[in-house]
């Protein structure tokens, strides 16, 4: 697919289009100028490889594979789970903020106040945390499993298995950190050339997002 034909494919609402016409008649760049200015075929397509040192390669489907084998199939997954995993590098973060703030506020260590106790009940239920002994101590709970679910190295996330319970074992997601270190490992030269097998981390690395939707709000200041 050329520039051309990758920009004929994007769909605008009339409100974008509105947008982009004014910006073009102001001489204004916004992304969706931008965009059409920095578009690279190899990188829209993902055929593109900056893993090592070797590279870069810019790989074509069943034609030419990297210096190092990979082909095309493998560079795109790789990409595709690196970019996924950066998103949830991010959300997991700010999910840790949420948790730790939920728990020193729980402990009274803070200068906030529970904001939220009926959604604080709803999370507390869902994955199965006792809520008999007051707010504060449900908090706790609900914070140390969010906290455990992103830096411990648990094979399954409790966060996770709440949002599908009947999955099987092998798609809910491990810990945070377990899943992002393994797609560290595994986007790296020379190790996981399985496509499919790259996706379906890129898979379970969007299923951990929910959790900081799930802890956002919980807290306000006093
Ligand atoms: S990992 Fe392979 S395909 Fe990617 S840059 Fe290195 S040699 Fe090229």
């Amino acid at each position: 697919m050329n520039n051309e034909e990758l920009n004929n494919s994007r769909i605008y609402s009339n409100e974008e289009l509105k947008l982009i016409t004014r910006a073009k008649d102001m001489n204004i760049d916004i992304s969706f100028t931008l965009l059409e200015k920095n578009i690279c075929n190899s990188g829209s397509n993902g055929v593109c490889c900056r893993q090592c040192l070797m590279g870069p390669c810019n790989t074509i489907y069943g034609k030419r594979k990297g210096i190092c084998g990979a082909d095309a199939d493998t560079v795109v997954a790789r990409n595709l789970l690196m970019m996924v995993g950066r998103g949830v590098s991010a959300h997991a973060s700010h999910a840790l903020h949420m948790a730790s703030s939920l728990l020193k506020t729980a402990q009274s260590k803070t200068s906030y106040k529970i904001k939220d106790s009926e959604k604080l009940l709803g999370i507390a239920k869902k994955i199965r945390v006792d809520t008999t002994n007051g707010i504060e101590n449900t908090a706790i709970q609900v914070a140390s499993v969010a906290i455990r679910d992103i830096l411990s190295d648990a094979k399954s996330m409790i966060f996770a298995k709440s949002y599908f319970p009947t999955m099987t074992c092998g798609t809910i997601p491990g810990s945070v950190g377990k899943e992002l270190l393994e797609a560290g490992h595994e986007t790296s030269m020379g190790t996981m050339a399985d496509p499919t097998s790259l996706i379906q981390h890129a898979a379970r690395l969007g299923i951990l997002f929910h959790q900081e939707l799930d802890l956002e709000f919980l807290i306000k200041i006093k």
